[in-house]
């Protein structure tokens, strides 16, 4: 179409709603005061749209965003713009119902990949507890009204009873597997320091061993008496993060420490927020290691220097 007086650039039109209210522009009106209320397109009007509109999505006239992307800047300003903002009862429904469906194995490790590294905060961790109390409570619970006779329940309580007593490490060990939340994300990343310093120590954390009725995290492998265990501040009560703060007696490292000193084992705890700093890890490590035993350590201290050099390059 030639340019003739009159004409404007299409993105350059005001809307069409420029200037206009509800009084002069019926449009503009909601519920019966709409110009359209009750009312309805023939359907001669609406192919007349129909075709319109096509014609315009064919001719480009009409232009849609179809298979463009956002560029990172305009997706951090629309982040930014809906921060803080709760989602409508409509969306909310849509996630909710969206959750319940079934997952497939590889939507379910991509869950999990994207979730690996974040923490969640103390507060987080708090109104997890507190919706899980509210929707284990009453009908919300499986259990809900279901009442075993006390027969059954003496029952019940004597079977698992007699299955603690015959082997009791098996079923700890049962219960820390069918757990199957080890290693956890600090015991990986022990696993690692000691892996990448050739120390001579093997994750057991998953049950594979039960000392005393407790598992330990690492145990040496090349004949020693050693146990390292991995402690998380928060679960294990670490009085440098969390003074004052009182872990179950199980978790507690000197309670630990105890039990498996009765089977002979030595322990060294290596805690969440000392991970920061693997070097000094390292030499409070070889120093421990050549407290309690005279023998000559496997790994000597020039190889431990070397990998202290190695993990200080690395920072
Ligand atoms: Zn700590």
């Amino acid at each position: 179409m030639p340019f003739a007086k009159g004409h404007v650039r299409l993105n350059k039109n005001p809307p069409w709603n420029k200037g206009l209210t509800a009084d002069i522009d019926t449009r503009l009106a909601s519920g019966e005061r709409h110009g359209l209320y009750g009312k309805h397109h023939s359907e001669e009007t609406k192919t007349k749209i129909r075709v319109t509109r096509r014609e315009g999505l064919l001719n480009g006239r009409i232009k849609t965003r179809r298979g463009q992307k956002n560029s990172a800047e305009s997706k951090e300003k629309d982040r930014q713009a809906h921060l803080g903002i709760p989602c409508s009862p409509r969306c909310r429904a849509n996630l909710l119902e969206a959750a319940k469906r079934p997952k497939t194995e590889e939507h379910k490790r991509k869950i999990a990949l994207g979730n690996l590294g974040k923490t969640v905060s103390m507060e987080t961790r708090e109104k997890i507890r507190q919706a899980a109390t509210i929707r284990m409570k009453g009908p919300g619970n499986p259990n809900w009204g279901k009442h075993e006779s006390t027969e059954t329940k003496a029952l019940i309580s004597q079977a698992m009873k007699q299955r603690w007593l015959i082997n009791r490490d098996l079923e700890i060990k049962r219960t820390a597997l069918g757990r199957k939340a080890r290693p956890t994300k600090l015991e990986r990343k022990v696993m690692q320091l000691l892996y990448d310093n050739n120390l001579p120590f093997e994750y057991v954390g998953d049950g594979k061993v039960v000392l005393g009725g407790i598992i330990p995290d690492f145990i040496n492998v090349n004949g020693k008496k050693e146990i390292i265990e991995a402690l998380g501040c928060y679960w294990h009560g670490c009085q440098v993060c969390y003074p004052g703060s009182k872990s179950q007696k199980l978790g507690r490292p000197d309670v630990r420490g105890a039990i498996y000193h009765k089977f002979g084992f030595h322990m060294f705890p290596i805690w969440e927020h000392e991970m920061k700093e693997p070097n000094k890890i390292l030499i409070k490590l070889n120093n421990w290691m050549k407290s309690h035993n005279n023998e000559k350590t496997d790994i000597s201290s020039t190889e431990i220097s070397n990998n202290i050099a190695r993990e200080e390059a690395l920072l």
